[in-house]
């Protein structure tokens, strides 16, 4: 990895200086926005095209978010459906990858690929160019870059979100986002309320069991679809794979009865089976949970399934159903916001949610040169998209003659 930080910076206008030298428009790199995988992996496949990609990385290290995730989590997708391009993740990490060895895979690939970054700048705001051939970026300390071509991968799971419940500084034991769970020995003996059943919510449930909790209550607001990771050696992630580009009513038919096989009925534990498609809801935003021991968990009843939080009132959260519980702990699963909107909402590039409204290879029509990767959370695995994208953005990028973006020298 050719890390820039502190060292000066060649296209970096000094701090406060109104308006810096343009670059030459031949010397304009490809500014990569976010150095987690979905970054590195463009960042990788813009150098294969010959063209000179920087990343610039808010942190002071690639891999970020996943030096923040909890202690237990391995990767839900097989590795090696989760390779990045141009680098395959050893074998000795196993089937289904840790958070270490990950966080070890990107350290890798920076290195490996010899990509150029540059760690502790953030991107606060992207703007057209004054000459409207290529994009202006503000960072840290007064930078002004001006780019041929921008990646924003900035991450889809940014800025954590806790809902606005009415109440909340009623309560006076501890309240905190999955985001900053560990692992469970904080919660040893104590009364813990997980919010949200996503993937997260599910396995910070069964740690919390497994940890010594002496209560688990999840609280669901819509029953998730629950997959196995695995069935007989196939991974669910293969399904997806296969179904990735079927009508979303055919894959909701067909999920249906593999569902009903797979998946016991947790009716009576307060999980009733869903009663829309696995696949409409993954084109809503969400997608299945991998059981890594919900099941078991919740059908021994040790994590008791219980209403959505709607209020907090007198310290106890009040549950949809009328019920007040007192839990020691509650952690929110409630999952994160895109937080685009300081850097590219005045471009009239996000839908109503916040979400880009293109990704890989297309760029909006207003904003040309300007592309987004890791927005989409598709059934077939987020990573896999991420190297596809990777490959089709370098791809459009070396095709745009309007975009001169420098290249690398011939070796
Ligand atoms: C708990 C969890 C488990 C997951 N498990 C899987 C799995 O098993 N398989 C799978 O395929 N996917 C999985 N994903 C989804 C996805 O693969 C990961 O979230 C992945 O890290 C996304 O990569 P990214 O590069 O898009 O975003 P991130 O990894 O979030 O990287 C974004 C980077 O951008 C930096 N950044 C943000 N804003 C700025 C800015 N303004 N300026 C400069 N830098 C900035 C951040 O510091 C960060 O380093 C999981 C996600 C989560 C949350």
């Amino acid at each position: 990895m050719i890390t820039l930080a502190h060292m000066a910076d060649p296209t970096a206008s000094s701090p406060g200086s109104a308006s810096p030298a343009e670059p030459n428009q031949a010397d304009r790199p490809v500014y990569v926005i976010g150095g987690g995988p979905g970054g590195l992996a463009a960042a990788y496949a813009l150098r294969a095209k010959g063209l000179r990609a920087v990343v610039l990385e808010k942190s002071d290290q690639v891999g970020a978010s996943w030096r923040r995730h909890y202690d237990r989590l391995h990767l839900h997708t097989t590795r090696r459906l989760s390779d990045l391009p141009g680098l395959a993740m050893p074998r000795r990490f196993g089937r289904w990858v840790s958070r270490d060895d990950v966080v070890r895979y990107l350290e890798k690939y920076a290195e490996y690929h010899e990509l150029e970054i540059v760690t502790g700048v953030e991107v606060s705001r992207v703007e057209r160019s004054p000459d409207g051939t290529g994009w202006l970026l503000h960072a840290t300390g007064g930078r002004e870059l001006t780019g041929a071509a921008v990646v924003v991968a900035t991450g889809y799971n940014h800025t954590p979100r806790i809902p606005d419940w009415p109440g909340r500084d009623t309560y006076t034991g501890e309240l905190l986002h999955a985001g900053d769970y560990r692992n469970p020995e904080p919660y040893a003996g104590r009364d813990v309320l997980v919010v949200g059943v996503g993937n997260t919510g599910a396995e910070i449930a069964v740690d919390l069991v497994e940890g010594g909790a002496s209560r688990v209550r999840l609280s669901v607001r819509t029953v998730p679809h629950i997959l196995r990771r695995s069935t007989a050696g196939w991974a669910s992630q293969y399904t997806g794979v296969l179904v990735r580009h079927l009508p979303v009513s055919l894959v909701d038919r067909l999920a249906g009865p593999v569902g009903r096989l797979s998946v016991p009925d947790l009716s009576a534990h307060g999980l009733p089976r869903p009663d829309t498609g696995l696949y409409s809801r993954v084109h809503e935003g969400s997608i299945p949970v991998q059981d890594v021991g919900l099941i078991d968990a919740v059908r021994k009843g040790k994590v008791e399934v219980v209403a959505a939080v709607e209020a907090f009132d007198d310290g106890k959260a009040v549950l949809a159903d009328g019920t007040r519980v007192e839990p020691d702990a509650v952690i929110a699963a409630t999952g994160y916001a895109r937080a685009l909107e300081g850097l590219v909402g005045h471009l009239d590039v996000l839908d109503a949610r916040g979400r880009p409204v293109v990704h890989g290879a297309r760029t909006p029509a207003n904003a040309p040169g300007l592309y987004f990767t890791g927005f989409t959370n598709p059934i077939s695995g987020m990573l896999r998209e991420l190297a596809i994208d990777a490959e089709k953005i370098a791809k459009a990028v070396a095709k745009d003659g309007t975009r001169q973006a420098s290249r690398l020298p011939v070796t």
